[in-house]
């Protein structure tokens, strides 16, 4: 079933397309060699270049485009051999220069295709239209001071990557895949960290609806969302909006909005009649960027496994199914954490509890892979111990909370609090023995056909062995038993 906004004149679709900021890993800026690094004091990482300083020439950085290029492949994405940086002009107190350097008519790539996993199990091909290259401008401090406004220069000239989808987005829920799902391949390349929270991932949301089969109506652009949970929460805010426009007889205009997840509503900032006019020209202090074949053949041999080929060998090497791949592989740490554990083990087992109990945990305590109490080997130590039968699986569940709450190994544990596996037949015998004894009812039930009743002379069993003996033996022992 369509996602759709139900108005008053019937189901509405929700066309929406992305435009993503993703800050580039590296060292130095765009175009100048003043560190790129977050968080320093202000304006000690700026160059004369950064500044904007009359007479002062950028050079491209070779990492950046590098990071570009690798990005694009990663995207299924036609490189250009030949792009173009372009000045957009417009001006702003925290840029010096009075424009930025982008790229226009030439970015240095083209076309790609994001996959994206939907909850349904189904997948979806969402376009990428181009990424292009661009310089970041500073920031303007207004909470210094009462009646002062303070420039930062240390983010002038930090490498972004615009990243901009076709509008083939329908729903909330697909935006938030996309975005996801770009996230993981950029943080899988090591060419953008994706920390919304920090702000080196933004997205420009735009949106419109229609009524099915219509051409796309005017649309509207949410700017500078900062979490993924904002962007599906703008998009729906903004598409029920805009029906109620449409169906009390308005019109959309086309405009820039701003999301306030507060009260979750979109609100205007500026209409089309105060849309800049960049005066977008080539950039006379650049040559075009031109790129050998064998220098992108380079980086795309060197790249490293992305999600969507790791998934599908998640499937056909370990037998997993497409859930299990899509939520081992979404981040790099996980889907590493889980080989480790697989390795020479049963990898549904290893999947189950890695999705299972291991998240559960980390879930519960606040932590993640990197901080985790129990480490790959551990868990797989504990796999092992129930594998060659010194503990049940029943026992594997204790022991892996004291696990959580201790970091130690498991075999540690299993040693401290005894809760080695009783596989003793004479130990068992005796325990199966006394519960049949204690039960005649019951087991006059059983033989005269109440066979649900099994599960409770295991259960009892069990108890009576403090939860420690051996399941199939016990099973074994009551069904001699009883029949
Ligand atoms: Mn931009």
């Amino acid at each position: 079933m369509a996602y759709a906004i139900e108005g008053a004149t019937g189901p509405w679709e929700v066309v929406v397309g992305l435009e993503v900021h993703a800050q580039v890993i590296s060292e130095s800026k765009l175009f100048s060699g003043s560190s790129a690094a977050f968080g320093a004091e202000p304006n000690t990482h700026v160059s004369f270049i950064d500044a904007g300083f009359p007479g002062m020439l950028p050079v491209i950085n070779r990492a950046c485009v590098a990071q570009a290029v690798r990005t694009g492949l990663g995207l299924n994405a036609e490189i250009h051999k030949v792009s173009r940086f372009d000045r957009k002009n417009y001006f702003y107190a925290d840029m010096p220069q009075g424009y930025q350097i982008s790229q226009f008519e030439h970015p240095i790539v083209g076309t790609g295709i994001v996959e994206v996993e939907l909850s349904d199990g189904s997948v979806k091909r969402i376009g990428v239209t181009r990424l292009h290259l661009e310089q970041d401008a500073g920031k303007s401090l207004h909470d210094q001071h009462p009646t002062k406004t303070f420039v930062d220069l240390n983010r002038s000239g930090v490498p972004l990557m615009e990243i901009v989808s076709e509008p083939d987005i329908r729903s909330p829920e697909e935006a938030g895949a996309y975005l996801r799902k770009l996230r993981s391949i950029l943080r899988y390349l090591g060419t953008c960290d994706g920390n919304m929270e920090e702000g080196s991932m933004r997205a420009d949301v735009n949106v419109s609806v229609r009524k099915a089969g219509e051409p796309y109506r005017t649309r509207c652009e949410v700017k500078n969302v900062n979490s993924i949970r904002f962007v599906m929460q703008a998009i729906e805010a903004e598409a029920a909006r805009q029906v109620e426009v449409w169906e009390s007889g308005g019109e959309v205009k086309q405009e820039t909005r701003l999301f306030d997840p507060n009260r979750g509503v979109t609100r205007s900032m500026r209409s089309k009649e105060d849309a800049h006019d960049y005066r977008y020209f080539p950039e006379p202090d650049l040559l075009p960027l031109v790129l050998e074949q064998n220098w992108i053949d380079a980086l795309k041999a060197a790249l490293p496994e992305l999600p969507d080929a790791k998934k599908a060998r998640f499937r056909s090497e370990y037998g997993l199914t497409a859930y299990d791949a899509a939520v081992l592989v979404a981040e790099k740490a996980t889907a590493d954490f889980f080989e480790a554990v697989a390795k020479g083990r049963d990898p549904k087992i290893a999947a189950n509890w890695v999705t299972g109990d291991f998240f559960a945990a980390l879930n519960r305590t606040g932590k993640t892979i990197e901080t985790s109490p129990v480490s790959a080997a551990n868990l797989g130590a504990l796999l092992d111990l129930m594998a060659n039968n010194t503990i049940n699986g029943r026992i594997a569940k204790d022991v892996f909370e004291a696990m959580v709450e201790t970091g130690k190994d498991p075999a540690e544990i299993v040693e401290e609090k005894g809760l080695k596996q009783v596989t003793d037949t004479g130990a068992i015998d005796a325990a199966v023995d006394a519960i049949i004894a204690a039960n005649a009812d019951k087991v006059a039930e059983y033989r005269s056909g109440k066979d649900k009743l099994f599960g409770f002379f295991v259960g009892q069993t069990m108890k009576a062995m403090g939860g420690k003996g051996n399941p199939a033996l016990i099973n074994e022992t009551l069904k001699r038993r009883l029949s």
